[in-house]
């Protein structure tokens, strides 16, 4: 009940939720009292969650950001929402988020923009920007978030929390509604390292309805949290901290590393030599699975159709041409556009290959050290408005995210102080596969 009423009394200002509905979140709570009351309670049964608008969750408004599914209710919990509820979470509601978690800012969101808590003028971050900015104001406690290109990464950092993208295959992707589905994984957004471990030791674990689900072992990604840092290798890849990065990001970032040093790390310069084609490579592979994945939104099976229109064809025509946004739209001709006979080798295929050396230069990095530090994005939260105009400046937002996705390594942001203008500055961890342990190590130690 706390937290529905800050909701209700910060949430008109921010546009952090797309969907509250206090009744069903307080009969989830009060599923969790009866679990404790049995004695059937883990470590976090009442603790609530807020999900992102992408997760499927029974009976409640499931929009992905989009007109093209504002009136669809989903019929099922994906795996990650069924989990949580199963642990005696109560939904606190659906955040808000980028168009099909495309975007950078949460201005593409056909619900409005999220403004960021620290100031409301400037954009979340994105695309998971309506969990960032609901954990930041405290209108809950943790949040579920997805990452494709850097989503859950960068909104953290420009919210001031701690934000977790798992090893592709950790997490079930069953439910989440697909954007790139080579790239895309769910992860815990909330206020500090111990909080994310606590959260991903419910996330995770095998599901037969995802076929790139990994089989593992269940790990308890808290057990080594209170573990000294002393002999950790910290690599620096030079390329992360060159030209186009803010200079107060970037003293802030080099504070962090020194205060890693006094807990006994120390630090060795590595280079991820073609990460500087990561957000070309990107920006053929993400658009290719997008335009397929999005075919589904036809009219037919749901959400929006348009009202009027002469025949099937013409049907398909409207209903996309109204239910999609211009971001969505734009990722669909350049996606089919890759695609197409006689340009699939010069791009897709291309693109495959360099993803491959990407992945190839990270394994030669984990040779010399057992983390990867840098900035999480090159600057802190910019003013709403301003980067929306300009799709590639807005693109070039996620340089040091993009990275981790295409090799599939886990990889997180946390805070590491303030710019001169007072907007949190994030610092970020990237991970050899199946590092989650180890990682959440070092930003807890540093937190
Ligand atoms: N900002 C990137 C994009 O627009 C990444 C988004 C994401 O991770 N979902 O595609």
């Amino acid at each position: 009940q706390a937290y529905l009423d800050r909701i209700a009394a910060l949430n008109p200002a921010i546009n952090a939720f797309i969907t509250v509905d206090p009744a069903k979140t307080l009969a989830e709570a009060a599923a969790a009292d009866a679990l404790i009351a049995a004695r059937k309670n883990g470590p976090l049964t009442g603790v609530p969650i807020a999900h992102k608008d992408i997760f499927c969750t029974d009976g409640w408004l499931t929009t992905c950001g989009s007109k093209m599914l504002h009136n669809f209710v989903a019929p099922y919990d994906a795996t990650v929402v069924a989990r949580f509820k199963a642990a005696g979470m109560p939904s606190l509601g659906k955040t808000n988020m980028d168009e099909f978690a495309m975007g950078s800012s949460n201005e593409t969101s056909h619900f409005g923009a999220v403004k960021n808590p620290w100031d409301t003028a400037r954009v979340p971050g994105g695309s998971s920007g309506g969990a960032a900015a609901c954990v930041a104001a405290r209108m809950a406690p943790a949040a579920t978030g997805t990452d494709t290109g850097g989503s859950i990464r960068q909104p953290a950092a420009f919210a001031g929390i701690t934000g977790l993208k798992p090893t592709y295959g950790l997490v079930s992707r069953y439910g989440m509604i697909a954007f790139a589905s080579s790239l895309d994984q769910a992860g815990p957004m909330a206020p500090s390292a111990e909080d994310c471990a606590l959260l991903l030791n419910v996330m995770t674990g095998f599901d037969s309805k995802d076929s790139t689900s990994l089989e593992r072992d269940k790990e308890d990604y808290a057990r080594d949290l209170d573990q000294p840092l002393a002999g950790l290798r910290v690599g620096l890849p030079k390329e992360f901290f060159a030209e186009g990065l803010n200079s107060e990001v970037a003293a802030a970032v080099e504070a962090a590393v020194n205060e890693l040093k006094e807990l006994g790390a120390t630090t060795v310069e590595i280079s991820l030599a073609n990460s500087k084609l990561a957000i070309p490579v990107y920006y053929v592979l993400a658009p290719a699975e997008a335009s397929s994945n999005l075919s589904r939104f036809d009219g037919v099976r749901y959400g929006h159709r348009a009202p009027e229109y002469a025949d099937l064809n013409d049907m398909y025509a409207k209903t996309r041409a109204q239910g999609f946004g211009a971001e969505v739209k734009r990722r669909i001709l350049i996606g089919t556009y890759v695609l197409s006979h006689g340009y699939y080798d010069a791009y897709y295929l291309q693109a495959q290959k360099i993803r491959r050396l990407i992945a190839h230069d990270f394994a030669e990095a984990f040779k010399a050290c057992d983390v990867i530090l840098g900035p999480t994005a090159p600057g802190t939260a910019f003013k709403l408005g301003e980067k929306s105009d300009d799709p590639v400046e807005m693109y070039l937002n996620d340089l040091y995210t993009i990275p981790a996705n295409l090799a599939g390594l886990p990889g997180m942001s946390l805070p590491c102080g303030f710019d001169s203008k007072g907007l949190p500055i994030g610092l970020q961890l990237v991970g050899d596969y199946f590092s989650e342990a180890k990682m959440l190590n070092v930003a807890h130690q540093y937190q």
